[in-house]
């Protein structure tokens, strides 16, 4: 089914590593991939029963669900919910959808995907801006009946998939690229997005290639056609002639090379030349990974994102949910250290279980800490889950986004109340729980003496210090060129946390992306961080690299750097240093 045109490229932001060749599959957000199914005479009134009674099933949900909105945040955004309502008691569409059954002998959801479409696409056009917004309700409400009709999975356009695909799409969500967990995905390559998108870190924790923020590939790309993602230089070769197709064919096999090499150094330390050890650690958002970690050499858990629990369902998950799920994530990795973070919702991150205020997607808004604080039933469930997990393996917390010390005593406060009512439930638990803090806030770096004086630990996040102190949106593919890992600004940062925390005598890591990008890492070995952690796919090519360098070169690159006046400096100075001091060594594997 190869296209007839000829070879295009297209350039976009490198998100996830690796090589993938196959054919498109364009995924349209808008639709559901329901396949028709006919029925028997017999069967209609059975499937008629059963269309209503997942209309009430959904009338049910999204009465409950409004009631819990307007205990717990505003009736105003309780509201939302009597649009929803509407589109489930519209007469005229129950009537089309009963109709059709008994006319074409077709399931209920499949008739019912088919009239939802057309009810959207007729709302889309209307030059109205209030019915134009109505269609994310009746989308919403779609999507609810339907996953009454049949098993929630099948929702996921991914599982529409019955071959290996390449997926392109205009975006995808965390909570889609979430549920790409063991099926036929390729790859994927999105129109919008940048490099430190929960979408692209999601991408590498599946192992799959991805390359974000092409600005248009859903317009150039179509179905079938064969395309190469390059995930190493956020690439993408449309209808590739013989010629690409073979270059890439080589560079996997090459990719595959290196991956045996690498091996033999699974087992050993990640230790420089002249004798300095880092310990390296995964970042995991999903549990299931867990059990791979072993064969990326990791030798701990160093962030483990809990927002991937409260998504891609309907209801919050209960404590015990929690407790199972964090005891076996640290059982998982038996004495090593698991550091658990607490929910930090928001951004580019939200959960289906609270219809979640548009504030929220703000990166500057109310989210992560600023959230939990606010709504202390949901944060509490999570620190007694925590707590009591923490009794069976070697569990840190932290909290994300803190800005200043008041914020890390707020949360501290309901954390002691939590530990209070588990002694007094004779609840076991670590008494002794390390709670540090994300720096990943301008503020945060900045007080970062003040903040060590009474956290266990710091963790650098800078895929949020960055976005926070350069002004530049991490998902935006618009500023992507601009995110700037190596702006004076951001290493003075991450220096002056450093600094703070040796003199506290505390632990200090980091865990944003750059911990897994070769040219930073050194200058962060340089900087004396003595614990990275990273995607698990990185640490193996990381440790390679340590491997290969002498601490006292890369201190002294640091000493230089940091005198450098830009960001394009220090990237350039140390890309060639690196070529020099581990000359085998190939930046992009
Ligand atoms: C960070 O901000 O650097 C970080 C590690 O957390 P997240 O990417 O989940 O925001
Ligand atoms: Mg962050």
């Amino acid at each position: 089914m190869k296209s007839s045109n000829d070879e295009f490229q297209l350039k976009g932001v490198a998100a996830a590593p690796g090589i993938a060749t196959g054919y498109a599959f364009i995924l349209d957000k808008q639709e559901f991939l329901i396949s028709p199914r006919s029925i028997m005479e017999e069967e209609v009134l059975i499937e008629i029963a059963r269309f209503e009674e997942a209309l009430q099933k959904a009338r049910q949900e999204i009465v409950d669900i409004q009631q819990k909105v307007s205990e717990k945040i505003q009736a105003q955004q309780a509201r939302i919910f009597d649009a929803h309502l509407m589109v489930l008691e519209d007469r005229a569409l129950i009537d089309d959808v009963v109709k059709r059954i008994k006319e074409e002998k077709l399931a209920a959801e499949y008739v019912f995907s088919e009239v939802i479409k057309k009810y959207a696409k007729v709302f889309s056009q209307i030059e109205d801006s209030y019915l134009k917004e109505r269609v994310s309700d009746i989308n919403d409400v779609g999507r609810r009946v339907l996953k009454n009709l049949v098993n929630e999975d099948k929702l996921h356009e991914f599982d529409g998939l019955d071959e290996e695909m390449i997926l392109v799409s205009h975006d995808l969500s965390p909570s889609d690229t979430a549920s790409m967990y063991n099926k036929k995905v390729l790859a994927f390559v999105t129109d919008i997005g940048g490099k430190t998108s929960h979408t692209a870190i999601m991408a590498k924790s599946l192992g799959v290639p991805a390359v974000v923020g092409l600005k248009d590939a859903t317009l150039k790309i179509h179905n079938q056609d064969f395309i190469i993602v390059d995930g190493r230089k956020g690439l993408v070769f449309v209808n590739p002639t013989e010629e690409t197709k073979e270059f890439y064919q080589g560079a996997k096999s090459r990719i595959i090379e290196f991956q045996g090499q690498y091996e033999s150094i699974k087992d050993l330390p990640a230790e420089t030349k002249d004798g300095v050890t880092v310990e390296l650690h995964a970042n995991v958002e999903l549990p299931q990974e867990v059990p791979t970690l072993k064969k990326y050499g990791a030798s701990g858990i160093g962030l483990y994102r809990t927002e991937y629990f409260y998504m891609n369902r309907v209801d919050l998950p209960s404590e015990e949910e929690q407790y199972t799920a964090y005891k076996k994530v640290a059982e998982g990795v038996g004495s090593n250290e698991v550091t658990i973070r607490t929910l930090d919702l928001g951004g580019d991150k939200f959960i289906s279980s609270l219809q979640i205020p548009k504030d929220m997607y703000s990166y500057l808004g109310w989210r992560a800490i600023r959230f939990c604080l606010a709504r202390p039933d949901i944060f509490k469930t999570q620190l007694r889950a925590i707590l009591r997990a923490s009794a069976h393996g070697n569990i840190r917390m932290m909290y994300p986004m803190i800005t200043g010390v008041q914020e890390l005593r707020e949360a501290n406060k309901i954390l002691d109340d939590v530990k209070a009512e588990l002694r007094e439930q004779n609840i076991a638990f670590n008494e002794d729980m390390p709670v540090g803090v994300m720096i990943e806030v301008p503020s945060a770096a900045v007080v970062s003496d003040l903040l060590a004086k009474e956290a266990d630990f710091f963790s650098i996040g800078t895929n949020d210090l960055i976005q926070y102190t350069l002004a530049i949106d991490r998902v935006n593919e618009q500023t992507a060129e601009l995110y700037q890992p190596e702006h004076p600004a951001v290493l003075r940062f991450i220096n002056m946390t450093v600094e703070a925390a040796r003199k506290a005598n505390i632990d200090v890591s980091l865990c944003g992306e750059i911990a897994g990008d070769p040219i930073l890492t050194v200058l962060l070995i340089g900087l004396g961080f003595e614990k990275l952690s990273m995607s698990a796919g990185s640490i193996l090519h990381i440790k390679n690299l340590i491997r290969n360098i002498n601490y006292e070169d890369a201190h002294q690159l640091v000493q230089h750097v940091l005198k450098l006046s830009t960001g394009v400096e220090v990237e350039a100075y140390s890309r060639r240093k690196l070529k020099e001091l581990a000359p085998g060594f190939i930046v992009d594997n």
